[in-house]
């Protein structure tokens, strides 16, 4: 055999190579498109029967908490016991419904759900944010700091998702700080806008820092102190890549921690704005 054949035998096997190589390929594509399929389609029907368990649940505790008001002793109290066995079905189905929420986010960033992005003028979203944080459940102190730094800054980003990932930060700066306060301020370099939330709150080891943003990872003290998720920090990461931004991370064991979330500002220059979004 001369080596005209040896090259042809070796183009034969490679080609059947490549050619396995793009079957498996184009299977392990498909399967991964069905499971994120799964994930979403899942998320969806999970979501109905928590709305009825919820509903139902307080239509029960209600009901029986006007019964209990004309019972006799005996009843009364195996009303409340029952008062608190539905708590707990509440407070549960009340978990489920976020999970499931954070799931189906993640579910569209696995997916590759573009977000659709307009230029965005930073401090009325900002400040509209703060207004709205102090109606969150809290127990500390909040402080909306200088946001003059978001004077004319523009963002290329999504209004939606920006309003979530600054909420993320400042829920959670509530669950993790029992005393002291939360602050939300901004600081800008040439290019970049930073939105900054400062808690005095548990704070977390150096070590901890890189893996709260991976899916289901919770630092261990705070397992059982609330009922998180898990999954905020890895919905913020997502939000944050689609916006080419990144997060900055100090944190101190009891003494807090603090998180900068840096976006990069729009190039489009006033002038050109002025242009294609003319001032009504
Ligand atoms: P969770 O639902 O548990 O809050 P996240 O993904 O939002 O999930 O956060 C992951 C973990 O990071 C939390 O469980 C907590 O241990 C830690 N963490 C997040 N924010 C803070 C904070 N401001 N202070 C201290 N620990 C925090």
């Amino acid at each position: 055999t001369g080596p005209n054949d040896e090259i042809g035998r070796l183009t034969s096997t490679i080609n059947g190579m490549l050619e396995r190589l793009q079957m498996a390929y184009s299977e392990l594509e498909e399967s991964y498109r069905r499971q994120r399929r799964f994930v979403s389609d899942a998320s969806h029907e999970l979501r109905t029967p928590l709305t009825t368990i919820r509903g139902n649940v307080d239509l029960l505790e209600k009901m029986w908490k006007q019964t209990a008001s004309v019972g006799s002793v005996p009843e009364r109290q195996q009303l409340e016991m029952s008062l608190e066995a539905m708590h707990d079905i509440a407070g549960e189905s009340e978990r489920m419904s976020r999970l499931v929420n954070d799931m189906l986010s993640l579910a569209r960033a696995d997916a590759g759900i573009q977000m659709p992005k307009m230029e965005l003028q930073m401090l009325p979203l900002v400040a509209g944010v703060a207004r709205k944080a102090q109606l969150l459940p809290r127990s500390v102190e909040w402080i909306t700091g200088d946001l003059t730094p978001l004077q004319g800054v523009y963002v290329q980003g999504n209004r939606d998702y920006l309003q979530q990932l600054i909420y993320i930060f400042v829920e959670n700066a509530f669950k993790y700080t029992d005393q002291g306060f939360v602050k939300l301020d901004a600081v800008r370099t040439e290019s970049q806008i930073g939105l900054r939330i400062a808690d005095t709150g548990i704070g977390m080891n150096s070590e901890e820092v890189p893996m709260i943003f991976e899916r289901f990872y919770r630092v261990d003290v705070s397992r059982g102190k609330t009922a998180g998720t898990g999954l905020g920090l890895s919905i913020a990461k997502w939000i944050i890549d689609e916006h080419h931004g990144s997060i900055q991370v100090e944190s101190r064991p009891g003494e807090g921690s603090t998180f900068i979330i840096w976006l990069p500002i729009s190039s489009i220059s006033d002038s050109e704005r002025e242009q294609a979004f003319p001032p009504p």
